[in-house]
């Protein structure tokens, strides 16, 4: 990446943070459980229930009526569409949720991954599929590794600067590519900078994904240094807490390094790293 689209990206970055802190407290997602608030999102359709899933692999699933509402497979499962994004997992216990954003990326992710891997932890990556398109392998270990995979678009764009069917190339063409090598569609969404609008939120639920942002932002991206990072994390954990990495889009040396760190000392602090349960 040139220089000047890093220092343009930051930019944006900034007024992102900016568009999320006018979007206030928002929704809450149930600690591993896509089920949950699928459920609660999609009652009352049962027309889009789970026989709509891309991948459906439970009995209990095709134990389910068909409906006559077009093929199974084909049809994403439609969801409410939200004002807000989820920033925060709920559910019994310290539970928390780790993102990274912006990658994949070969010379971050793997060291990231291999963290994760060390103490047995899943994470979510919000991946953009122009980086999906050059390191389809990291995104195939991800899903071997149990690792959750979000959309972020295809280019990072700022989406508030897109009319509807640029914001629905961008979401539609990440989404594809991450079935390619991850092997379903992604059922999240996280909006570039944070920046949120209508169009994105009622994009995302015709392709059945839900927004989520974050509740502890490290500003790795910033390059604030290893310890900064590793105080911002440990600082913010709580319960129901969503914590935002970048593991590309820059030097991420200071985030790999500082995960090493901070990732035991939450675990010994009693917290447990948990993704969204699949829905298929
Ligand atoms: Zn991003």
């Amino acid at each position: 990446m040139q220089k000047d689209q890093l220092f343009t990206r930051r930019r944006m970055l900034f007024a992102g943070a900016a568009a999320l802190g006018a979007a206030g407290t928002a929704g809450v997602l149930l600690a591993g459980g896509a089920e949950e608030t699928a459920g609660t999102a999609a009652a009352p359709a049962p027309a889009h229930g789970p026989q709509a899933r891309q991948t459906p692999k439970s009995s209990a699933f095709r134990l389910q009526p068909l409906t006559g509402d077009g093929p199974p497979r084909a049809a994403p499962r439609k969801l409410k569409v939200r004002k807000e994004p989820i920033l925060r997992i709920s559910g019994r216990g310290r539970h928390m949720m780790l993102t990274f954003d912006d990658g994949p990326d070969p010379d971050y992710t793997p060291h990231i991954l291999d963290t994760l891997a060390k103490y047995d932890v899943p994470a979510m990556f919000f991946l953009c599929g122009e980086c999906v398109v050059d390191n389809k392998e990291l995104v195939a270990r991800m899903a071997e590794e149990g690792h959750a995979v979000g959309n972020h678009t295809w280019t990072h764009p700022l989406l508030t600067a897109l009319n509807r069917r640029e914001i629905r190339d961008e979401m539609e063409s990440t989404s594809d590519v991450i079935e390619d090598c991850y092997g379903e569609r992604p059922q999240w969404f996280r909006a570039p900078y944070g920046a949120w609008n209508r169009a994105a939120f009622q994009l995302g639920a015709e392709m059945g994904m839900e927004p989520m942002a974050w509740t502890v932002d490290t500003t790795d991206w910033m390059e604030p240094g290893t310890d900064t990072i590793i105080d911002r994390v440990e600082s913010g954990a709580a319960p129901g807490v969503v914590v935002l990495s970048h593991d590309a889009g820059g030097d991420r040396s200071q985030t790999v390094h500082a995960i090493r760190e901070w990732l035991p000392h939450l675990l010994e602090s009693g917290y447990h790293m948990t993704v969204p349960r699949r829905r298929a």
